[in-house]
């Protein structure tokens, strides 16, 4: 383990703004399994560039410095490191795939990083490897205050068989939750075979990780009898359980009525997945009761959607839902930052504020404007 003090090995060797140079709970260059390329490349000897087969050797064979920085490649922004990250991407490809994803969401304080401790080490005592992700669009701001407390996954972060990444500071949730999804295929690619993706409760990040999710698991707390309040249908309806949370001392029989409360409700719900009752539990993530039969549920719906063949379609929807999201994104940034737009946008916006231009007219002024400048012969 490297002191605090040190450099962290997941930043790139341009290291930008982009990058977010807090210690992070991965840090554990000089590990035992580590590579003569990675303990060359880490640490206090300056970092040199890895090559294309050392970042694919590195992370097919679980190396987790290489590991690290390889996440680091791929999240960067920077230009060169996007083209580098494709390449990486595509070598890694055919070894990705071979998990169970599994997305944990709930209000801040419900005990989600609680029972991710408690969840991954039951896992890794069963000879699973366990990769922790956080989808948080709000790091930027709060420079990562998801997962950013180590010691909220004390025993976990330090087990050879688990490997915690925090949110990457991306910006916009697009671009988090697509860092977040070639995190998830480089850690695959590196021999993990459970990923727990860990998101806050706030609205738009939900959807975006039930879309790279094989499970969804709402955490939820008991209320005091109105178990509804605050819980928005529809994010219920995202899900495939609901956990009533710290069923334990003097909480227990008030969570597991809310259980009761919630199974009764989502008989009414739409399920999330094609042919699986969604589901309500309850634990202890402190005492550890009820944590295995968590596992036992998601392995019940896994064989089940195997077998139906619902599994492997929503994975493939959800590969064409990251193509279209991106090309989105290209045609949004390709649009907006285009200099004709960005000159003629203001007046457009107060013609249309004052009255002057219907919304359609001004659509359509823009985008005949966007059309002038960028031809289909064009790039
Ligand atoms: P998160 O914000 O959802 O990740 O919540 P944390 O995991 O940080 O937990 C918030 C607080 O609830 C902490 O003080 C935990 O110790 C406590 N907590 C979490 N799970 C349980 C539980 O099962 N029982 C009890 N009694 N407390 C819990």
């Amino acid at each position: 383990m490297k002191t605090e003090k040190q450099k962290s090995e997941w930043i790139p060797e341009v290291a930008s703004e982009d990058f977010d140079s807090r210690s992070g709970i991965e840090e554990n260059g000089g590990h035992p399994g580590s590579s003569p390329a990675s303990r060359a490349a880490s640490g206090i000897v300056k970092r040199r560039h890895l090559s294309l087969d050392e970042y694919v050797n590195g992370v097919l064979s679980g190396d987790r410095t290489i590991l690290s920085r390889a996440i680091t490649l791929v999240e960067s922004n920077a230009p060169a490191h996007i083209a580098e990250a494709q390449k990486l991407m595509q070598r890694l490809l055919p070894f990705t795939g071979r998990s169970i994803r599994v997305g944990i969401t709930g209000v801040p304080g419900a005990g989600k990083s609680t029972l991710i401790e408690a969840l991954g080490n039951l896992l890794c005592d069963r000879g699973h490897k366990t990769a922790v992700l956080a989808v948080d669009p709000s790091s930027t701001v709060t420079r990562g205050s998801i997962m950013g407390d180590k010691t909220r996954m004390e025993k976990l972060s330090g087990r050879p068989d688990a490997f915690i990444r925090p949110s990457p500071s991306g910006g916009v949730l697009g671009g988090v939750a697509r860092k977040s999804r070639e995190t998830m295929l480089v850690c695959e690619a590196a021999g993990y075979d459970i990923i727990l993706v860990e998101t806050m409760g706030v609205g738009q990040s939900e959807v975006a990780v039930r879309s790279m999710v094989d499970f969804f698991l709402l955490v939820l707390l008991a209320g005091a009898g109105d178990e509804l309040q605050g819980i928005k249908k529809g994010i219920m309806e995202l899900c495939d359980a609901v956990l009533v949370n710290k069923a334990d001392g003097e909480n227990k029989a008030r969570s597991q009525a809310a259980r009761m409360e919630f199974a009764r409700i989502l008989r009414y719900l739409q399920p999330a997945t094609e042919g699986w009752n969604t589901r309500a539990l309850a634990c202890s993530s402190i005492t550890g009761e009820g944590v295995p039969q968590i596992w036992e549920i998601i392995g019940d719906f896994v064989t089940l959607t195997q077998k139906s063949g619902v599994f492997e379609r929503r994975r493939t929807a959800q590969s064409m839902e990251w193509v279209y999201g991106m090309v989105k994104e290209y045609l949004h940034n390709s649009f907006f930052n285009h200099p004709r737009i960005m000159k003629v946008l203001p007046g457009i916006e107060q013609g249309v504020m004052s009255g002057k231009f219907s919304p359609t007219a001004a659509a359509d002024m823009l985008i005949k404007e966007y059309k002038v400048q960028t031809p289909d012969s064009e790039d």
